[in-house]
Parts: C-alpha cells; sequence; structure tokens
C-alpha cells in the first residue's frame, strides 16, 4: 500500500490543500460524469498539490491544469479521472504504458490501480522531480526514462494499456503495435484547438475508436530536452 493511502499531516488540516477541499473536488468530478469509484477514490486519496509548484498549491484542488515550468501542464483532474477509467473499463492492466511523465500525477494515479506504470518523459528535469515525488509518497511500481516516447518503450512490451498526455496529430503505429490484443490505448488527438480524446481498441483487424471529449493538451514533440 502505498503512503498516500493514509491522509497526509497537511490533508488532515483545513487548508486550502485540505481533505475537505480534495472532497469538493471529488463532488465536482461526479457532478461532471465521472463515476467510477475506483478512480473517485484515489483521487480522493493522492495529494495532488505535492505536484504542483509550492506557489499554486492552494489551487491543486480546483479542476483546472495548471503550469508545471518548461511551457507544460499537470492535467485537469476531470481529464486525469476520464482517461483513467476509460483504461481500467475493461480489466485492470497489469502493464500501463504512459507518454509524458510531466508532473507525475497520471502515474501516480495509475499506480495505485495497476501492476506496472512505464513512463516516458522528453525533459529530463521534470522526469527527475517526478521520480522525487514518486519516493516521497513511496510508490514502488513505476518505471521511468528520459526518451522521446512516440515510439513508445518497446523492451517491456507488450502493455495491456497505453496513454498520452500530450496530443499529436496522428498515434504513431509504433505504440500500436507494443499493445497486448485485448490492449487499449487512449490519447488526445489533433491539432491545437481541436483535439479529441480518443480511446482505442483492436476490433477484428482494425482499430475502433470511441471518443471521450474535447480536451486541451500541450503538444507531442520530438527529441529529448
Ligand atoms: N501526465 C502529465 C501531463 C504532463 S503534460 C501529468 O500528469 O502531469 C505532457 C508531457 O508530455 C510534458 O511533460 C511533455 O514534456 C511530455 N511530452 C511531449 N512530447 C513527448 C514525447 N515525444 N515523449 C515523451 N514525453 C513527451
Amino acid at each position: 500500500m502505498n503512503v498516500f493511502s493514509r491522509p497526509t499531516p497537511e490533508a488532515q488540516g483545513l487548508g486550502m490543500t485540505s481533505q475537505r477541499a480534495r472532497d469538493r473536488l471529488i463532488a465536482r468530478l461526479k457532478e461532471e460524469g465521472i463515476a467510477d469509484r475506483r478512480v473517485l477514490d484515489v483521487l480522493t486519496r493522492l495529494p495532488r498539490h505535492l505536484f504542483v509548484e509550492p506557489a499554486l498549491e492552494s489551487r491543486a484542488y480546483e479542476d483546472t491544469a495548471l503550469p508545471i515550468g518548461h511551457g507544460q501542464t499537470i492535467s485537469q483532474p476531470w481529464v486525469v479521472a476520464r482517461m483513467t477509467e476509460a483504461l481500467i473499463e475493461a480489466k485492470i492492466p497489469a502493464k500501463v504504458l504512459e507518454i509524458g511523465t510531466g508532473s507525475g500525477y497520471q502515474a501516480a494515479v495509475l499506480a495505485a490501480l495497476c501492476g506496472t506504470v512505464y513512463t516516458v518523459e522528453r525533459i529530463e528535469s521534470l522526469l527527475r522531480e517526478a521520480r522525487k515525488r514518486f519516493r516521497k509518497l513511496g510508490i514502488e511500481n513505476i518505471r521511468s526514462k528520459n526518451d522521446d516516447g512516440r515510439v513508445g518503450w518497446p523492451e517491456f512490451a507488450p502493455y495491456d494499456a497505453i496513454i498520452l498526455t500530450a496530443a499529436g496529430e496522428e498515434i504513431d503505429a509504433a505504440l500500436f503495435a507494443q499493445l497486448a490484443p485485448d490492449g487499449v490505448l487512449v490519447a488526445p488527438v489533433g491539432p491545437p484547438g481541436a483535439q479529441r480524446l480518443l480511446s482505442y481498441r483492436r476490433e477484428g483487424e482494425a482499430w475502433k475508436a470511441q471518443m471521450l471529449g474535447q480536451v486541451s493538451f500541450v503538444p507531442l514533440l520530438g527529441g529529448v530536452a
């Protein structure tokens, strides 16, 4: 069990990062259609304020994306919840691949629900901070690397689930190739301003996409930084 299954000292207080603030966020997510109890439970327990800069801690339980430096953002809680629901809907994945570690929040959510999370981030300093957070929270089932994740992480394939947290105009065939036959891939796809959150499953020889909503993610970029 990870340490965030117990309320942290600050979570027991009544400040902006308190359990009360988290509960308000959870109530809002339910209103906005998030229904999976397992996902709501993890979001209730996981201290999102530890994944943002100290100056933004007081806003950590608002349902908004927040800057994490280097022009990147921690995703909006509703989006994290919706993507996580889609990933665990059919079955709990033993192995998940995430492209775009960012703050590490989405990876930490998945680590609480799935077997092992493999996460790839192209900006080394963001990855370093994310790893510190995993350690602080006692999360031991996340493996991460600094690389261009557009081609996945073939070494540990196949994955039961793949999640992209940055948007490309299309999904590299290499990613589909690393998905288990009954696996699910969830990703924002499309140009800035017109991205759709899609959930893909194999149906015979073809990939069938389900539209989960309109979203606004940072772009999937090439190379490492
Ligand atoms: N899942 C993150 C969201 C971070 S924003 C969170 O919970 O905080 C998306 C991240 O994807 C950024 O950190 C960005 O640097 C990263 N990214 C963009 N293109 C990438 C690529 N090709 N490979 C790996 N990471 C990428």
